[in-house]
């Protein structure tokens, strides 16, 4: 832009100059050219009244004045037309000059001019022509010089001035171009600054729409930030993990909880591709999916979780522009649904081992194969069985009502009135057994059930019981845990205790230590599980320690008694 003002103010100024020479030099011609005339007329006045006031004759005279009047030529035509003198030619040698316009005009009127290219000397020539009394015409004429034979002389000092000028317009334009320029990029450097001091008012509306426009986009970019900043803050806080990626399947937008659900490394991932952030095959067929237009939800393994990716296309004014991934942790769900497919399994393990032995029984008494003693032992070993069979659909009802977490009434509970309770209940299978059962600590009070409290300490003292030596004993120890706000209920025995290895796997359904010691007992392999769900519905905890051979000890922590606790019933 510099050098284009700059040029064209050069060009102008170059323009200027040699305009202003020529069209001075064209006026300096005229006025040259009208001096001449008015000289020559002067000349030729002077010349006639030289001629006719003189007692020579008019070629006396005129070949007299002629040495005076060099720079003219004189010329003397005769009324017929024929040349008597001529200062220039020789007048034998030159035609006749009647036809000529000046000496026509001086033989009509008296007094004739005329410009033209001389015949006779081929110039550019101005002529005055005057009659004389005796007729005759008296012309004199000066040739005319051209206005470059008239520039010739003045042509150094003109080249001098034009350089001169020219020399100054390049200055002055070079001046112009940086001042009309200066404040402009002045203004570019601080925009948001005040106006510089040589700032002209031409820029004022600029500057104003300038500025107005800035403070437009400052606005809105405050806005945006602060709708990324928004959005940023909402999808960072979701437990669900989101990734937003282009039709070139380049991540434009990826939150937390996908880089820590995919497993990848925290980084900034817009921009690069999908498979930086995971190459998990799920996740790349559900991006392609999405961007071919198709919804997916695969569920794929991440690590040590489950992730279910919940693919779509996006679409913009019906064009699709890309795709949006909801990731989501279905680890539970998918432990859930593993452990109901274990669990269904298992319940149809354990029935059919029951039935089949009744079955089998049943068919021997029938064939007539038994009889007698025999017989009632067979019949013993149906009733055996089919009160195991019974006690096992006891307890996955109980278990898959305690599955369902319908609402369970609550209330202010004494759990030593219940452990009283259930050790009484329990006290002829403790006796058949030869073991002692007693009860220890203060009274400890918690918002509970009083059903499944009944049932924890049930499952717990009968285990205790059934697991013991003959002679052994079973203590029950109730404490309380100010610190904690807690109270505790201990179930001690001296039976024949758990491997370590087994502590955290007692509580699964159906697991027992020593499965034929359990069903001779007449266990399912239920009752632990069934007690760790009512302690978790409590809001409690259950644990084991234990010594093979020297007796176990199972600890249930519950949440103490207080009077501002919730009244309502709990779901469980
Ligand atoms: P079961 O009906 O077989 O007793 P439980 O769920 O009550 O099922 O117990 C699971 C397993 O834990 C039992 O089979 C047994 O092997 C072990 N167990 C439970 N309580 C005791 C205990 N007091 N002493 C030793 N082992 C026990």
């Amino acid at each position: 832009m510099e050098k284009r003002i700059f040029r064209s103010l050069t060009i102008t100024s170059v323009a200027a100059v040699l305009l202003a020479v020529l069209l001075s030099l064209l006026a300096f011609h005229g006025f040259l050219m009208n001096e001449n005339q008015e000289t020559l007329r002067a000349d030729c006045r002077m010349l006639r009244e030289a001629v006719e006031s003189s007692s020579l004759t008019p070629l006396e005279v005129l070949e007299r004045m002629n040495g005076s009047l060099g720079h003219l030529r004189i010329t003397l035509v005769e009324p017929d037309g024929s040349v008597a003198y001529d200062s220039g030619s020789d007048p034998e040698e030159m035609e006749s000059h009647l036809l000529r316009p000046e000496v026509q005009e001086a033989l009509e009127l008296g007094w004739g001019e005329d410009q033209r290219t001389s015949d006779t000397l081929g110039e550019s020539t101005i002529y005055c022509a005057a009659r004389l009394e005796d007729g005759s015409v008296l012309r004199v004429s000066m040739v005319q010089e051209g206005l470059l034979a008239t520039a010739a002389p003045l042509l150094p000092i003109l080249c001098g001035i034009i350089l001169a000028l020219l020399c100054a317009g390049i200055v002055i334009s070079s001046h112009t171009t940086r001042s009309i320029l200066r404040p402009i990029a002045a203004l570019a450097e601080r925009l948001d600054g005040p106006a510089p001091e040589d700032c002209y008012d031409e820029l004022a509306p600029f500057l104003r729409k300038i500025r107005g426009q800035q403070q437009m986009i400052l606005r809105q970019m405050e806005e945006l930030a602060d709708d990324r900043g928004t959005i940023k803050a909402i999808t960072d806080n979701m437990q669900e993990g989101l990734i937003i990626v282009s039709l070139q399947q380049t991540i434009l937008s990826v939150n937390s909880s996908a880089v820590i659900l995919l497993g990848a490394r925290p980084r900034d991932y817009a921009g690069r591709g999908i498979l930086a952030l995971s190459q998990l095959p799920q996740l790349k067929q559900a991006v392609e999916d999405a961007l071919d237009g198709r919804a997916s939800a695969p569920v794929a393994k991440c690590g040590s979780r489950f992730c279910q990716l919940f693919a779509n296309p996006v679409y913009l004014e019906k064009q699709l522009t890309g795709a949006i991934v909801l990731i989501l942790d279905v680890t539970e769900r998918e432990k859930a649904e593993k452990m109901r497919r274990d669990f269904s399994a298992n319940v149809s393990h354990e029935l059919k081992t029951p039935l089949t032995s009744i079955s089998g029984f049943a068919e021997m008494i029938e064939a007539g194969m038994a009889t007698g003693e025999d017989a009632r032992d067979f019949a013993r070993r149906i009733t055996r069985e089919s009160a195991r069979l019974l006690a096992l659909i006891d307890d996955i009802i109980r278990l898959s009502r305690l599955d369902e977490h319908i609402p369970t009434p609550m209330a202010r509970l004494s759990v030593n009135t219940v452990c009283r309770e259930v050790l009484a209940s329990l006290e002829p299978v403790a006796q058949k057994r030869q073991v002692t059962l007693s009860l220890s600590g203060p009274e400890i009070w918690v918002r509970g059930n009083a059903g499944m409290i009944t049932e924890l300490v049930t499952n717990l003292c009968d285990n205790a019981i059934k697991y013991n030596h003959e002679g052994g004993s079973v203590s029950v120890e109730t404490a309380e845990q100010p610190m904690s706000g807690t109270v505790t209920l201990a179930v001690r025995d001296t039976g024949i205790g758990i491997p370590s290895g087994s502590f955290q796997r007692v509580f699964e359904r159906f697991y027992r230590v020593d499965k034929s010691r359990s069903k001779q007992t007449g266990g399912t392999g239920l009752g632990l599980s069934i007690a760790k769900h009512i302690v978790d519905c409590h809001g409690g905890r259950i644990a084991v320690e234990s010594v093979l051979g020297e007796g176990s000890v199972f600890t249930v922590t519950l949440p103490a008694w207080r009077e501002d606790a919730p009244s309502a019933p709990t779901s469980l």
